[in-house]
């Protein structure tokens, strides 16, 4: 598969003032040397406890943040975005869609001017938006007739398909999805995922669906890559990852998962992670996971893991889970 977005060795560090008279300077390692490649047309989940550095990956691809260091390729072209010209070009070939569906419509506007916006910006007429905005509330499952409403006549799950229509407006290839569906009701998630799903296979989107809860990701990503403390402990296909996780972090998380077998539930450690996400201002030496692993060795104290290759589309950041060929020889420091 062709990658659109191809990520290397990406890190976004902020510089923090603590103490007395901010004093202490010290650096929040929000992403910290992150690969990842997306292919057009397929959805790649990026997964993790809250604070271990996703919405700011997220935000670095659309220049909302600038990364300290690293390349991001989009369409085989660097992206810079201090540009003007790559920024007008990203403008409209990427677009998000974020958790909170409220913040995200102007409620002075009718749905139909929010959806028309970013059409008004790139120069189209009005009889042209008018036209578009129709198609737009169609194919999200709305009324095109609705288009006048305020966005308080809507449920949390319509204004999120409203979103959705407003993201689409410039005919994208790549959507950014952070969180989309967490701030829901859970009984209203599938149809917002299955929408997500059914405008991807329609026009060949490309998704990053950015989540903390895997068990948004395993029916939507044809890919997950998880991380921790700002960088990728594991990568694979979701559906091998799912089945049989390498790194015990991801194992962790997924033992927190249901499962829609009950029998198969009831047979299944759930394996609780003691002690919090350590800071990423004062990460752990070594293997960043070391502190709450129940594999730990004496060689994740001091030498971070490399990610390696697993077989099958899978690669794992992991001294004990390696294969006996890739492990790391322990030379103690
Ligand atoms: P996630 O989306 O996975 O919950 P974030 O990317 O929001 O994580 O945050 C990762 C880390 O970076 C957190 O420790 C957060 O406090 C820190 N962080 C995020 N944005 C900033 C910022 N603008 N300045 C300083 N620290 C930040
Ligand atoms: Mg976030």
């Amino acid at each position: 598969m062709k990658p659109l977005l191809s990520i290397r060795d990406l890190k976004v560090h902020f510089p923090i003032r603590s103490g007395l008279f901010g004093r202490d300077l010290r650096v929040v390692k929000a992403v910290d040397g992150v690969d990842l490649d997306i292919g057009e047309g397929e959805s790649v989940a990026l997964v993790g406890e809250s604070g271990c550095g996703k919405s700011t990956f997220g935000a670095a691809i659309l220049g909302m943040q600038i990364p300290t260091s690293g390349r991001i390729l989009f369409d085989g072209e660097e992206v810079r975005h201090t540009e003007a010209k790559t920024r007008k070009r990203l403008a409209r070939d990427i677009q998000t869609v974020f958790q909170d569906p409220v913040s995200a419509l102007n409620p002075k506007m009718s749905i139909g001017e929010s959806i028309a916006e970013p059409l008004a910006i790139h120069g189209a007429d009005k009889a042209e938006r008018d036209r578009r905005v129709a198609e737009l509330l169609g194919l999200v499952g709305l009324h095109p007739e609705h288009a006048t409403r305020q966005p308080s006549a809507f449920s949390g799950g319509q204004r999120q398909r409203i979103v959705i229509a407003r993201a689409l407006a410039l005919r994208p290839k790549l959507l950014i999805l952070d969180e989309p569906v967490s701030a829901l009701d859970v009984s209203i998630r599938s149809q917002i995922l299955n929408l997500l799903l059914e405008l991807q296979r329609r026009f060949g989107l490309s998704y990053l669906l950015i989540s903390h809860d895997l068990s948004v990701v395993r029916h939507f990503a044809d890919r997950v890559a998880v991380m921790y403390l700002g960088r990728l402990v594991e990568t694979g296909p979701t559906d091998i990852v799912f089945s049989r996780p390498v790194h015990p972090y991801t194992e962790a998380l997924l033992s927190a998962v249901p499962l829609p077998d009950p029998v198969a539930q009831r047979a299944r450690k759930r394996i609780v992670l003691s002690g919090d996400l350590p800071s990423p201002a004062n990460p752990p030496k070594g293997c960043a996971f070391v502190t709450r692993c129940p594999l730990a060795e004496e060689i994740c104290r001091h030498t971070p893991p490399p990610l390696v290759d697993m077989g099958g589309g899978q690669m794992a950041a992991c001294h004990v889970r390696a294969p006996m060929g890739q492990k790391m020889k322990v030379n103690a420091p």
